[in-house]
C-alpha cells in the first residue's frame, strides 16, 4: 500500500476509529484535496454511512480579512452552527487535516481575527464542550501544504520542501514503520507507564524549572485525572484525538498557578506568529506578560475572556522523542506541542477530574477547572527542564531531570 494511503488508514482506524455506519465529518484545506480523497475512500471502506467534505480555504479567508466590512467578524453563520451541532447529534466522527501557512495572516489586523475566533467560539459553544468530554469522536492531523513545507525548510525548493515535510510528518506518525497500527499499540504502552505513574502518585503540584527562566508551580485539582495516547469516548470504543501524540496531560488547578513561564519554541497562532514569550502568573492568573514577536496576537489572545488569562492544561513530553528527535520547528501546533512539555491557556478538558463530564459550569468551576472560549497549546519544553511534583505532604520527588521523564 502506498504509504499516503496507509496515512489515511491510520487516521481513519486509529484515529477516529470509524464504526459501522457512522458518518465523517472531514474538514481538510482545498490544497490537500488528494489526500482527502485517499481518506474518504478509506472510510467507506472501513464501513462509514457518509463522508462530509468541508473545504478550508485560507487564502480565502485572507481576502476577507484584508477587505470585507468590519461587522461581519463579529457574526457567525447560524448554518455553519447548524451544522456542527446536527453532525456532533448524530454521533459523526470529525477528522481535521490542519495545514497552515503561518505567516498567512501577517499584517491582518490581529482584532479581526481575535473578534472572528470568539464570534466562533461562542457559537461552537456546546459543539466544543461535548468535544472535548469525549462525547463525540474526533482527531486532528496534518498533511503538507507549499506554503507550510517552505517556511520549515526555507533553503529547499518547493517540491522538495513539500517531500521534506510529508517525511518529517510520516515519521511523526509512525507510518514509516513496517506496521503502523502495531507500532501504536506499542507506544501506547510506553504512554500508559506514564500515566500509571502519575495518577498513583496523586502530585499537589508540579514544579517546572529552566535556564531560560522558568520557575512556575502549578497546582493539581484533587481528583486530576492524567491521560495519554487513545480516549475513551461516550460510547466506549478507544479513538486518537491528535496524531502523532506524545504527550501526557491532565487540567491543572486553574487558580494554583504562581511564578514566571517562558515559551521554548514560536506559537503559530490562527496565521501568525508569537516567539520568545513569557508569562508571569499570580494565584492562576496572567497578570504580566510580553513577546519579541507578535505581542499584539498574544494580547488580543489573552483579551478573549476571564479563563483565557488562566491555565487549562498541563502536558509532559520527554525532549528526547521521536518529533524532538527530528530537530525541527514545525510551526505547527500539533507537532510543536508533541516536541515539547507544553501548557494551554484556556478551557480545560473536563474529562481531566473524576465525574468532569457529568459536572456543570458552576462544578467544575468548584473544581478548580477552567473555562474559557479559547484553548491554545504552547511550548515550554528544553533539553534542561526540571520537574519536581510536590505531594500533599510537601515532600518531593523528581518527574522531568534533563527534559526527559526520571521513569522510563
Ligand atoms: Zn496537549
Ligand atoms: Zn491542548
Amino acid at each position: 500500500m502506498e504509504m499516503m494511503d496507509k496515512y489515511a488508514r491510520l487516521l481513519i482506524k486509529t484515529g477516529v476509529n470509524i464504526q459501522q455506519g457512522q458518518t465523517l465529518v472531514l474538514s481538510c484545506p482545498i490544497e490537500c484535496s488528494d489526500f482527502a480523497h485517499r481518506v474518504q475512500k478509506q472510510a467507506y471502506q472501513a464501513g462509514a454511512r457518509e463522508v462530509v467534505i468541508r473545504w478550508g480555504d485560507e487564502k480565502s479567508a485572507r481576502i476577507t480579512y484584508d477587505l470585507a466590512p468590519s461587522e461581519i467578524f463579529d457574526e457567525f453563520p447560524a448554518w455553519s452552527k447548524t451544522f456542527y451541532d446536527d453532525y456532533a447529534a448524530k454521533g459523526a466522527a470529525f477528522l481535521t487535516i490542519l495545514a497552515t501557512d503561518p505567516d498567512m495572516m501577517k499584517g491582518v489586523d490581529p482584532s479581526r481575527i481575535s473578534r472572528q475566533a470568539k464570534a466562533r467560539g461562542t457559537a461552537l459553544e456546546a459543539y466544543r464542550s461535548a468535544q472535548m468530554s469525549n462525547k463525540h469522536t474526533w482527531c486532528v492531523a496534518s498533511v503538507p501544504t507549499r506554503a507550510w513545507a517552505q517556511k520549515v525548510f526555507p533553503g529547499m525548493a518547493e517540491p522538495l520542501a513539500v517531500e521534506a515535510l510529508w517525511q518529517a510528518i510520516l515519521t511523526a506518525v509512525r507510518v514509516d514503520q513496517h506496521d503502523p497500527v502495531d507500532a501504536w499499540h506499542r507506544h501506547q504502552e510506553a504512554l500508559d507507564v506514564r500515566v500509571k505513574f502519575l495518577n498513583d502518585a496523586r502530585f499537589a503540584a508540579l514544579r517546572y524549572r529552566n535556564a531560560i527562566g522558568t520557575d512556575l508551580t502549578v497546582k493539581l485539582p484533587d481528583n486530576h485525572i492524567w491521560f495519554g495516547g487513545g480516549d475513551e469516548c461516550a460510547k466506549g470504543y478507544v479513538f486518537m484525538a491528535n496524531l502523532p501524540t506524545e504527550e501526557v496531560f491532565t487540567a491543572p488547578q486553574c487558580r494554583g498557578a504562581n511564578g514566571r513561564l517562558v515559551s521554548s519554541m514560536p506559537l503559530n497562532h490562527n496565521g501568525n506568529l508569537i516567539e520568545d514569550f513569557w508569562f508571569s502568573f499570580k494565584d492562576g492568573v496572567v497578570v504580566d506578560y510580553g513577546a519579541r514577536q507578535g505581542l499584539s496576537t498574544l494580547k488580543e489572545l489573552l483579551a478573549t475572556d476571564e479563563g483565557a488569562r488562566m491555565l487549562g492544561e498541563v502536558a509532559l513530553v520527554p525532549h528526547d522523542s521521536p518529533i524532538s528527535n527530528q530537530g525541527i520547528p514545525f510551526y505547527n501546533t500539533l507537532f510543536d506541542e508533541n516536541a515539547s512539555c507544553h501548557f494551554a491557556l484556556g478551557k480545560a478538558y473536563p474529562t481531566c477530574v473524576q465525574g468532569g463530564t457529568d459536572m456543570d459550569k458552576e462544578q467544575l468551576a468548584a473544581a478548580g477547572v477552567n473555562d474559557s472560549l479559547i484553548h491554545v497549546d504552547f511550548m515550554v519544553g528544553s533539553a534542561d527542564l526540571a520537574i519536581t511534583g510536590i505531594q500533599k505532604d510537601g515532600s518531593e520527588l523528581p518527574v522531568f531531570i534533563d527534559g526527559n521523564f526520571v521513569i522510563r
